[in-house]
């Protein structure tokens, strides 16, 4: 029977790697781990041993981190079960124990202690599960959409695994053959049970009991290769070969057999532009496939799907894999051998990837706000950014295919090189608002300049923005940092289009920014829009452009800290905190603006229930901010009803984007009645310089 279920279970393996291999190559993924090994090693420490995202659900990751671990440690006790089995065919007395440490009342206690604490893991699975049965809840529970009876078939096994174990060690102590004096307390009290029914009946017990317990396993083997439980072999490779720190930050560059693709030679006719079919999935996207438990947490954080668009990260996952194992077949085979496949299989991987009749619907690749509560949230990390960028890449530039909308935006960079598509001049008028020089680069950095303050398209041109440049300025002129702006010269980082899919957009202004800073000798650079940021510290490196980037509320913290800006004037007023996607989740900087409020006298923070890297989106990453938002409820009056369950009498962020999105949803409210008329949503650094300036509240 092992030998049976070992060939399946190897055959299974076998099929599942040829499929993945079928997939694009990713030298750069295996490149990353061998160059960081130290670091990955910390990873599965931290990730899979630790299971530190499971473990911030507090009930099911603690009910997981026991049935996790009562894997591992329940080794020991099939070695010893196999070691009986062997022992007993051969000597008639099962009586086997591992060498050294295999009477240890240490060893004993651990693995009864393990199998107790998976056994209750699994009732608090079990009630978990039940509690949130789509059945009851619908679209609010996080397993809609999962295989719940794949699930419920797992926790049966791994309850028989358990039970079966109590019943051969039980009856084993009974006939002598156990190997701990000690420690098995689960073991003893089971033995107490048994000892009445005599010895002939314990001895069969202890046979029945452990061919039991090795026969359940190996069903469960072949079980677990066939099903989402696939991800206990899976787990730790997707780990391994994911992102550090995660799937967040930087989107990737563009490959082509792994190859980085090069727009002046590439040719869509040969090269892979993005994800047009599930084969263009490299093999990384393959083993983020098998490894979705299907947990849900990801599309219970999703943005789009809780406001009721047709988005689930979860099922954009699981489609995909769904997909890829029907035609797998047609994946696997040759040229020649494709023409003999079934007539349903050939129909099938003719299917278009994204279509209105294909396996990802265009509303649910166009509804992603790149927000990252996603890939924040995976306990095994699967990047479905980089799923959602490749599926859009191809849309975009080989179908042209995507909301129109977007197209005048994408015109407006290209012709512009702002989203709006207003003159370049314009772009230091703010400038002539303040009472101070503001230096321009002409064509190097001002010597004494030790920062270049990167404005932003939104920052220059958008009225609400142009308040957080100009507030930034004046705090960086009166802490007496220098710095200067380039003005007519800045372009956009070119994050809209990236985020859009139009990565040849992206790479032309991203190559012309790169030119001018470099040209310019810019070393530092303070950003007030964290998309910017994002782009500029984590993506321009990619095409040669190395800075040292800070966003504006962490350098406004560190001078506050430093003593060099003193906010004074007390500010008596309620103020929640919406973290921008890009700044929180995408770069982690969640505690600088809200040490700036704290330092800020009078001020009463009060956090939204969605907050810090479970802070729910503005809805305007991803590009989407240059997107009609059709289906649902909209994302901002999403957030800012949450934001009204604070009764603020401010809403503060720290991107020009939230404050444009959550703004406007402010302002509906207002006319709808359902906010106060003195709410309004300002940059932290607006409250800063309010506060040093002894300035009176703004006024809506
Ligand atoms: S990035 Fe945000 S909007 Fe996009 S799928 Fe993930 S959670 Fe949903
Ligand atoms: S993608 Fe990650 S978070 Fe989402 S269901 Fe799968 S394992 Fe869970």
């Amino acid at each position: 029977m092992t030998a049976v279920a070992v060939a399946l279970a190897a055959r299974r393996a076998l099929w599942l790697y040829r499929l993945a291999m079928a997939g694009q190559p990713a030298p750069e993924r295996v490149a990353y781990a061998k160059d960081n090994a130290g670091a990955e090693l910390k990873a599965q420490l931290v990730e899979v041993f630790g299971q530190r995202k499971l473990l911030k659900w507090t009930a099911s990751g603690t009910a997981h981190f026991f049935v996790m671990w009562a894997f591992f440690i329940l080794l020991t006790v099939y070695i010893e079960a196999y070691g009986a089995l062997i022992q007993g065919g051969i000597t008639g007395t099962p009586d086997f124990h591992i060498p050294l440490i295999g009477t240890w009342a240490v060893l004993g206690f651990l693995q009864d202690f393990i199998a107790a604490a998976a056994l209750l893991g699994l009732v608090a699975f079990a009630v978990i599960r039940a509690k949130n049965s789509p059945k009851t809840l619908g679209r609010d529970s996080r397993f809609s959409g999962s295989h719940l009876g794949g699930a419920w078939l797992v926790l049966i096994m791994i309850f028989n695994v358990i039970w079966t174990m109590f019943l051969y060690r039980g009856a084993a102590i009974n006939t002598g053959a156990f190997p701990y004096e000690g420690g098995a307390f689960v073991s003893e009290a089971t033995a107490a049970l048994l000892r009445p029914l005599g010895a002939g009946a314990n001895q069969a017990l202890e046979h029945v009991g452990l061919l039991l317990h090795i026969g359940v396993m190996l069903i469960f083997l072949v079980i677990v290769l066939n099903s989402k439980h696939l991800h206990i072999f899976t787990a730790p490779l997707n780990v391994l070969f994911s992102r550090r720190p995660d799937g967040n930050g930087a989107a990737q560059p563009m490959r082509s057999a792994g190859k980085l693709l090069d727009f002046e030679e590439a040719d869509p006719d040969t090269d892979v532009f993005g994800r047009g079919k599930i084969e263009d999935t490299t093999w990384k996207g393959f083993l983020d496939f098998y490894t979705c438990t299907e947990c849900g947490r990801c599309q219970s954080q999703c943005p789009a799907w809780n406001t009721d668009k047709p988005l689930s990260p979860k099922m954009l996952i699981l489609d995909q894999r769904d997909h890829a194992f029907k035609i797998a077949p047609y994946l696997m085979a040759s040229e020649s051998e494709r023409e003999n496949l079934p007539e349903d299989v050939l129909a099938l991987a003719g299917k278009p990837l994204v279509g209105e009749d294909g396996v990802i619907h265009p509303d649910v690749l166009w509804s992603c706000t790149n927000c990252g509560a996603c890939v924040e949230q995976c306990p095994v990390d699967i990047e479905h950014i980089d799923h959602i960028l490749d599926m859009r890449r191809y849309q975009v530039m080989i179908e042209s295919s995507f909301p129109s909308e977007a197209g005048v935006m994408l015109k407006n960079l290209e012709n512009k090189g702002n989203p709006w598509g207003m003159s370049e001049m314009k772009r230091a008028e703010w400038i002539e608002e303040l009472d101070f020089e503001v230096p321009m680069v002409e064509d190097k950095m001002p010597e004494d300049a030790e920062y270049l303050f990167w404005v932003g398209c939104a920052g220059a041109l958008e009225d609400r923005a142009k308040k957080t440049t100009k507030a930034v300025a004046e705090l960086l002129h009166i802490a007496g940092v220098k710095f200067a702006v380039l003005g007519p010269m800045e372009a956009c980082t070119g994050d809209p289009a990236r985020r859009l899919g139009m990565e040849f957009v992206f790479s032309m202004l991203a190559q012309q920014n790169i030119e001018t800073l470099n040209d310019a000798g810019v070393k530092k650079i303070v950003a007030t829009c964290p998309h910017c940021f994002n782009t500029l510290a984590n993506e321009y490196p990619q095409l040669g452009g190395q800075y040292e980037v800070v966003h504006h509320t962490q350098l406004l913290a560190h001078l506050v800290e430093e003593g060099k800006l003193t906010p004074i004037t007390p500010i008596d007023e309620k103020i929640t905190y919406h973290d921008p996607c890009f700044l929180g989740r995408h770069n982690k900087v969640y505690a600088q603006p809200r040490d700036i409020m704290a330092k800020v006298p009078g001020v009463r923070t009060q956090e939204m229930h969605r907050c810090k890297d479970r802070g729910f989106c503005c809805g305007a990453g991803g590009a989407r901010m240059w997107m009609e938002e059709r289906i649902g409820k909209r994302i901002n009056t999403e957030r800012v009803d949450e934001a009204l369950t604070t009764d603020p009498d401010r809403v503060s962020t720290a991107c020009p984007f939230c404050l444009v999105m959550l703004g406007d949803a402010i302002s509906e409210k207002k006319n709808a009645g359902e906010a106060k008329e003195s709410l309004e949503v300002v940059d932290v650094a607006q409250l800063l310089i309010r506060s040093i300036k002894g300035e009176p509240a703004p006024t809506p």
